[in-house]
């Protein structure tokens, strides 16, 4: 394109994970550079990852200026953050910077349970009614007392974690309580006291809403809302633990309810503050309407991008949603740009007991099933599994593709349905 040097993106990233790689590879193609900042620089060994910029991600002000100081000598065109944890820092830097991203205020309140609650219901949107409680309280008068306004069930909830982690539902107060020591002694933790967040003192209880969940994918472009897709969760998500598993689009919803979703978000967005990024809510749908469960500043987790495609103008072939937001990071034009025209979804393969990981039997049977595009099974031989509320990772996923959303579910559930997962039990410590 007649430039002399490669534009520079900046991946900020807590793992070497599949999405990181995703974006490599959308960045390559796009004939960009990559460079990384992590606070794993101890732990990476894959070889694109030499040179990675040092950060804690807890210090977002900090790494910002790190960040800062390596663009003057290496000059960045975008930042892109993949996950919850490095977002503060990317909406810092780009700040500094002037790159468009989400404004800071807006990515810690997003990062917040509580304080994006707060915002929410300010802004007269339906959400949960929703206290918060100090870590170190006793959950047994908190629940014995009127101190627990909001009634059963309810939800219990870490306020920084993600991906269903440590989310509990409880029907009674006896329920409650024992949610509460064991989110508790999640937080507590060395796995997860190693992140370091302020946010991880307190408990947030929440009246439980009853209804089906959709999630939406979504971008803001300098303020304006294109949403890419409404995925139904078509397995019913009642607890006590809220694993996903199935994502399906388009949305099977009547018109005027997705109308009604995007509205919500549409003001969602306004009351959190939000800009210039990528977007993923959660919503439960009641005859009332629809009820914000979250907003978060960041893109699907993991593998599940993959089950979106997209088609521009710009471009002849279908692309990804990470070259999606690197195009939206580099304000290049996003005109036109929409979901590609077949049913899509994905399942996220539940861990369906603790133990030790050894294999799975029947993929290539499952992957014969018509509708069905891929199966990556990203669990590790020997790996301990560690259901949720206290795990925090899927088996693998099966993506498929077809005419019509129903046939997409049939196909991730027959495909499901033909593995059969060889987990051993976990071996005892010798003492
Ligand atoms: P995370 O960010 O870890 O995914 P969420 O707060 O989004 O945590 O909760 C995870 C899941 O738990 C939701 O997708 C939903 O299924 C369930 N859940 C959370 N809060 C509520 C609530 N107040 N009422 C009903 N279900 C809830």
């Amino acid at each position: 394109m007649g430039e002399v040097a490669k534009k520079r993106v900046l991946l900020l990233t807590t793992t070497t994970g599949y999405q990181t790689r995703a974006f490599v590879e959308a960045a390559e193609r796009m004939g960009l550079e990559v460079a990384f900042g992590s606070d794993r620089c101890h732990v990476l060994d894959d070889p694109w990852q030499d040179g990675a910029l040092a950060l804690h991600f807890e210090d977002a002000a900090g790494s910002a200026w790190t960040v800062v100081e390596y663009a003057r000598a290496h000059p960045v065109a975008a930042i892109v953050a993949l996950g919850d944890r490095p977002t503060p820092t990317a909406a810092r830097a780009c700040r500094a910077l002037g790159l468009a991203h989400h404004p800071p205020e807006a990515v810690d309140i997003c990062r917040d349970k509580y304080r994006s609650r707060e915002r929410l219901l300010d802004a007269g949107l339906r959400v949960p009614a929703f206290a918060r409680f100090p870590l170190t309280a006793n959950p047994r008068k908190i629940f014995a007392t009127l101190e627990h306004k909001l009634g059963f069930p309810c939800v219990l909830k870490p306020l920084a974690l993600s991906g269903s982690r440590g989310v509990i539902r409880a029907d009674d107060p006896e329920a409650a309580v024992r949610a509460f020591e064991r989110i508790r002694a999640l937080l507590r933790s060395p796995e997860v006291g190693v992140l370091r967040e302020e946010t991880s003192d307190s408990i947030q209880v929440e009246a439980y809403i009853a209804g089906d969940e959709i999630a939406i994918e979504a971008l803001l472009e300098e303020g304006r809302l294109q949403v890419l897709a409404i995925f139904d969760k078509p397995d019913p998500l009642v607890g006590p633990f809220f694993e996903e598993s199935l994502y399906v689009t388009p949305s099977r919803l009547a018109p005027e309810v997705q109308r009604q979703v995007v509205e919500t978000l549409e003001r969602a967005v306004r009351a959190l503050g939000l800009g210039h990024g990528p977007l993923h809510a959660e919503m439960r749908l009641t005859a009332e309407g629809p009820w914000v469960l979250e907003v978060a500043a960041r893109p699907i987790g993991g593998l599940c991008a993959r089950a979106l495609r997209f088609r521009l103008p710009a471009l002849k072939e279908e692309t990804s949603l990470e070259e999606v937001l690197l195009r939206l990071a580099l304000r290049m034009d996003l005109r036109g740009l929409e979901r590609e025209p077949r049913a899509a979804g994905v399942m996220m393969i539940p861990i369906p007991e603790a133990g030790i990981y050894e294999e799975t039997l029947g993929v290539e049977a499952a992957r014969a099933t018509p509708g069905v595009d891929s199966i990556e099974i990203t669990a590790k031989p020997k790996q301990k599994l560690v259901p949720l509320p206290e795990g925090a990772s899927y088996l693998g996923f099966i993506f498929a593709r077809a005419g019509k959303p129903e046939l997409v579910e049939t196909a991730l559930r027959e495909a499901h349905a033909k593995l059969r997962f060889v987990i051993s039990a976990e071996l005892p410590l010798l003492r």
